[in-house]
Formats: C-alpha cells, sequence, structure tokens
C-alpha cells in the first residue's frame, strides 16, 4: 500500500489503488467526502470497500421516487448489512410538483428536453443538493459504461454552481469482468435487476435491459436510440459543468 497524507497530491491521488483513494477522500476530508451512488454494481463494490478501510464514510443517494422496488429493497439490504445509514437526496416538493401538474407524470416520453427537465428536477437538482454538503464526490463512473465516459478521470477537479470539488472515480479503468469477480469474492449485494438483463439501472420505465450485442446504456430512454447527441445517455448529473 502507498503511504498516503493530506499532502498527496491529486496527480497523486490519481494513481492510487481504489481502497487507497477511499482512505485519502475519508482521511483528509471527513464527512465532506462521501459516496454518491445509484446502488448499481459499481457503488456497491465501493460501498463494500469503504466498509473495510473507511467504515465512517458518508453514502448519499438520490431518490428521484421513481427508482424500481428491487432498487429500495437494495438500499436496505446495504443498510442492514453494512450498519450504515444511507442519506437520502429527493425531488423538491414542490418543483415536482410544479412538473407534473404542467406536463404529466410520463413527460419523458414525449421529448428530449422533456426528459431533461425531469432529471433536472428528480436528478441533478437533489445530486446539487447533495454536492454541497461535500468536496469529495466519490462516484461509480467507469469508462466502459459508455462513449461518453470513455474519458473518465479516476481524480478531477469539477465544478459545480461556480464552486469546485475533486471528483473521484476510483474503479473507472475497471472492466465489468473485474466489477464481478470482486462482487462474487466479497458477497456483495447486488441489484436482483441485473439477473433480469438490466446493465444500468436508473428509474422505473427510463432503464431497460439490454441484449447482449447493445451498448452498456443503450436501455436507457430507449425510445430515444435514434438519436446520436453525445449526451442523450445522460440524466445531467455528471455532464452539467462539464467533466464526464
Ligand atoms: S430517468 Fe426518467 S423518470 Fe428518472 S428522472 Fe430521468 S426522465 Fe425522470
Amino acid at each position: 500500500m502507498t503511504t498516503v497524507t493530506s499532502e498527496t497530491t491529486l496527480n497523486e491521488v490519481a494513481h492510487l489503488e481504489p481502497e487507497e483513494m477511499l482512505v485519502w477522500a475519508y482521511e483528509t476530508h471527513g464527512p465532506r467526502a462521501g459516496i454518491v451512488t445509484s446502488f448499481q454494481n459499481t457503488g456497491c463494490v465501493m460501498i463494500d470497500m469503504a466498509h473495510r478501510v473507511a467504515p465512517d464514510m458518508r453514502i448519499l443517494t438520490i431518490d428521484t421516487l421513481r427508482l424500481h422496488s428491487e432498487t429500495y429493497e437494495l438500499i436496505e439490504e446495504v443498510e442492514a448489512r453494512y450498519g450504515v445509514q444511507i442519506e437520502r437526496f429527493q425531488p423538491d416538493p414542490e418543483r415536482l410538483e410544479q412538473m407534473i401538474g404542467q406536463h404529466g407524470e410520463f413527460l419523458f416520453f414525449d421529448n428530449k428536453v422533456k426528459q431533461e427537465y425531469c432529471c433536472q428536477v428528480r436528478k441533478v437538482e437533489p445530486n446539487r443538493r447533495a454536492l454541497e454538503t461535500l468536496d469529495v464526490w466519490i462516484t461509480g463512473l467507469r469508462r466502459d459504461q459508455s462513449p461518453a465516459r470513455s474519458n473518465v478521470a479516476r481524480a478531477e477537479p469539477v465544478h459545480r454552481d461556480d464552486r469546485e470539488l475533486v471528483r473521484l472515480c476510483p474503479l473507472a479503468d475497471w472492466n465489468e469482468d473485474q466489477v464481478n469477480a470482486y462482487i462474487a469474492a466479497h458477497n456483495v449485494p447486488m441489484n436482483k435487476l441485473y439477473a433480469e438483463g438490466y446493465s444500468s439501472i436508473g428509474c422505473e420505465i427510463c432503464s431497460t435491459p439490454i441484449l447482449p450485442t447493445e451498448e452498456k446504456r443503450a436501455g436507457r430512454w430507449r425510445w430515444f436510440n435514434q438519436l446520436e447527441e453525445e449526451h442523450s445517455k445522460e440524466c445531467g448529473i455528471h455532464t452539467e459543468g462539464g467533466g464526464i
């Protein structure tokens, strides 16, 4: 293991092993560091790692109020397994009421603009509130998840709301086999939807199972698959302010 100190530079952090990155984040930033996860496999691996090396690390999630029941069950399972309290950030009720009142619950079917509006209200805004509590944002982004994520850095400064914070992606260079091998070796709880062919899991309806020949995020907003925009498979959490 590398010796990690508060003097370790971000460039050095980028070359640490995943567990060492988590230790650095917790030891240098304490409660201003946290894993923000949607409880997909990479996030669950990081929670397991943190439990071993930085057990008091905060774990935050964005509850859009439209997650699959399997995801809500997994959140409770993780809390019980690791003895942690997951911090849930939900949409602002007034913003939600206004959006649904004007466009209906299923506005995301209408067009890309309305889908992005829904993601803004249900995901991006709560995520922003979560990030206000952090200086080190730890995510489960991996380069093999989509072309838009192929250059994601393991450690880099990102800007949100005129503020700079550090985003860590400790498993950015892992592939699915490595993630699955860790899950099997450590008996990590995982979302039951993977067994049903899901590869990327977000909200109900907006995420669907994929065929073996499809890209990993092809099941997201499947009705927009004919679009070729660079970020047509992103909700905005990682694309706003740049940095993906
Ligand atoms: S994934 Fe779908 S339901 Fe969830 S916030 Fe985005 S558009 Fe809305």
